[in-house]
């Protein structure tokens, strides 16, 4: 599947120092600052598709969605990808 990711170039979260914060662990379940930062983001309803059509697990179009095990994609590329744009 060819994703179109030509949107996170518009991300507010795009270059955040820290992209950990949109990607919280169990030890780590706050959101509310990545999702205070998607309050301002201009491609929230492109950020919310691509999380459907991909199952990513994380902090996208202003919710914390939680993927049921087996169904996780690489969240680190993703991650990469969007600290790097
Ligand atoms: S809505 Fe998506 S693209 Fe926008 S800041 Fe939030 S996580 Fe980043």
């Amino acid at each position: 599947m060819s994703l179109n990711i030509a949107w996170m170039d518009h991300a507010a979260c795009a270059g955040h120092p820290d992209p950990d914060l949109f990607f919280p662990t169990a030890d780590n379940r706050l959101t509310h600052k990545a999702r205070a930062i998607c309050a301002t983001c201009p491609v929230t309803a492109q950020c919310s598709t691509f999380q459907h059509d991909t199952g990513s697990e994380g902090v996208w179009g202003n919710q914390h969605i939680k993927v049921k095990d087996g169904k996780r994609p690489d969240t680190v590329k993703l991650r990469a990808k969007r600290a790097n744009r």
